[in-house]
């Protein structure tokens, strides 16, 4: 597709970031300056009108709680395995998580990986790195705060990013998920990664 086209896309298209807890702004403010109109998402039916969804970052056992409140994780699974983009950050990633240990929520639990949660140790419990990320040039600035450790992933699940030897950044087809929080740094390639994952899934109304 070529650079207009992608934009015309880009510019009709809808991304939603859960809305439960978190750093809901953050992420809307990252997803706007990768060229998307946002909302925020918080129901089943504002689930229907976005192409793609952002799962911040949190505490991962009060965005279930909430989520399983509200009633939104079946459907959100099932758009999921639909083919909408998601993109889960930390506590978001926790929430996509097949399997968690030390105790989690419901969730939908698409992403074929184990994650700890917590499991950066006590003093080391908040750090930045850089992180090579799998064919990029230049290396990302990661912020960990509380991050779960990502300890297996399946077959299907590419690890694009590692730190101390354990994934940190992973895709599984249209889900991307990071153990840290790109929406701190101000470095957008992440959140264009995800938005580049969204839009193409036309069962979205758009209407915002
Ligand atoms: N420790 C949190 C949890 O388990 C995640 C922390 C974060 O999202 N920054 O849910």
């Amino acid at each position: 597709m070529d650079g207009a086209a992608a934009a015309g896309r880009r510019s009709s298209a809808v991304a939603g970031v859960l809305a439960l807890q978190g750093d809901v702004r953050e992420h809307r403010r990252a997803l706007a300056a990768a060229g998307m109109r946002t909302m925020e998402v918080r129901t089943p039916s504002d689930l229907e009108k976005v192409n793609g969804l952002v799962i911040p970052g949190g505490e991962s056992t009060a965005i279930s709680r909430l989520a399983s409140r509200y009633g939104l994780i079946d459907p959100l699974r099932a758009r999921i395995e639909e083919g909408m983009g998601v993109f889960g950050t930390c506590a978001g990633m926790i929430f996509l998580a097949a399997r968690v240990l030390d105790g989690a929520g419901p969730r939908p639990g698409v992403l074929d990986i184990t994650v700890r949660r917590n499991a950066y140790g006590r003093q080391n419990q908040s750090f930045e790195c850089d992180v090579d990320v799998a064919g990029w040039r230049e290396p990302l600035r990661a912020v960990f705060i509380r991050s779960p450790k990502v300890e297996s992933t399946g077959e299907g699940v590419e690890v694009l990013a590692e730190h101390a030897g354990g994934p940190v950044l992973v895709r599984q087809g249209r889900i991307l998920a990071a153990a840290f929080h790109p929406e701190l740094t101000g470095d957008g390639r992440l959140h264009e990664l995800a938005v580049d994952m969204m839009g193409e899934d036309g069962k979205a109304t758009g209407e915002v």
